[in-house]
């Protein structure tokens, strides 16, 4: 990918964890690789297609002026990911922060502290089988799209479908979405619980009625299987009102354990050639 790098940047501020740093304040040397695509700028010689890093550096000093931070590890974390959310160009940063004065009573060069962040890409399944379904759904999504390290895309279309398990219950209406977001997948999860709640899903019956149900299909091309998280998501594939809506949205994506895309998974559940 193409890359725009800023070595160095000097910048007065006053984090740290000791008393003085946060009243003297001291020098940091700020280095940023932005990674985008600046073809387009190229092609036509536009700089609006691109990215002023004259703006970026004031930018950078700015923040680093307005946010005090103990640690080196929060200002570069907290750095890249004010970046990525004010620059919409930019897929992916690197920061790296050096404190040429760390007050450690010996001698050193520098002391530096490098996080590189990217926007990831995310397919969630969207159900609700109670009260105003559709209004569920949209309110999960406005809630999703609220923080400002998420992105919806794009929805695709909610359909009505049969209620699968063995629980006597409503039809559902289900549906997907495409995201970014600079969460981990935890820090994912961790939100579509916190949303399920705010819109009263209750966890009594397993596969039994809820207002809103929110699970994470995929993650980048990710594979993670821990005690509370498994994606791709373990039931994707045997799932209809799942695939149906993944081939709407990524008829080509390719699940990153089975190798098919989402519409050969969809015509072999469906029984069809491909
Ligand atoms: P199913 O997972 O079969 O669709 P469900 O959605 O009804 O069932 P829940 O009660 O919503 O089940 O979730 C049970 C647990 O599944 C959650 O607490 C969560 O920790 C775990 N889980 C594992 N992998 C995922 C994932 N990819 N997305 C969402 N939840 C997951
Ligand atoms: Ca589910
Ligand atoms: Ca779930």
């Amino acid at each position: 990918m193409d890359r725009i790098t800023i070595s160095d940047l000097e910048v007065f501020a006053f984090h740290g964890v000791l008393k003085e740093e946060n009243s003297l304040g001291q020098k940091f040397l700020i280095s940023a690789e932005l990674y985008m695509d600046v073809s387009e700028a190229a092609k036509d010689d536009d700089i609006t297609k691109s990215i002023n890093y004259a703006d970026v550096c004031k930018d950078i000093d700015m923040f680093l002026k307005n946010n005090t931070f103990k640690l080196i590890e929060t200002m570069a974390d907290r750095l890249a990911r004010h970046l990525l959310i004010s620059y919409k160009i930019l897929n992916e940063v690197c920061v790296k922060v050096k404190k040429p004065w760390a007050p450690i009573l010996m001698t050193l060069d520098t002391v530096s502290v490098s996080v590189s962040r990217k926007w990831h890409h995310v397919y969630l399944s969207l159900g609700s089988n109670m009260g105003d379904m559709e209004d569920n759904i949209n309110k999960a999504i406005r809630l999703l799209d609220k923080e400002e390290d998420c992105q919806v895309n794009r929805v695709s279309t909610l359909r009505v479908t049969k209620p699968v398990g063995p629980v006597e219950q409503n039809d559902f209406l289900n549906g997907a979405l495409y995201m970014n977001t600079l969460k981990t997948p935890q820090e994912l999860l961790a939100l579509i619980g916190s949303i399920e709640k705010e819109l009263k899903r209750v966890r009594d019956i397993h596969w039994g009625p809820r207002t809103i149900d929110l699970d994470i299909l995929l993650y980048d091309d990710e594979i993670i299987q821990t005690t509370n998280l498994t994606i791709p998501h373990i039931e994707m594939d045997k799932r209809l009102f799942v695939l149906e809506p993944m081939t709407e949205l990524a008829p080509w994506l390719r699940h990153p354990v089975l190798g098919m895309t989402m519409r050969e998974m969809t015509n072999l559940r469906l029984g069809l050639e491909d």
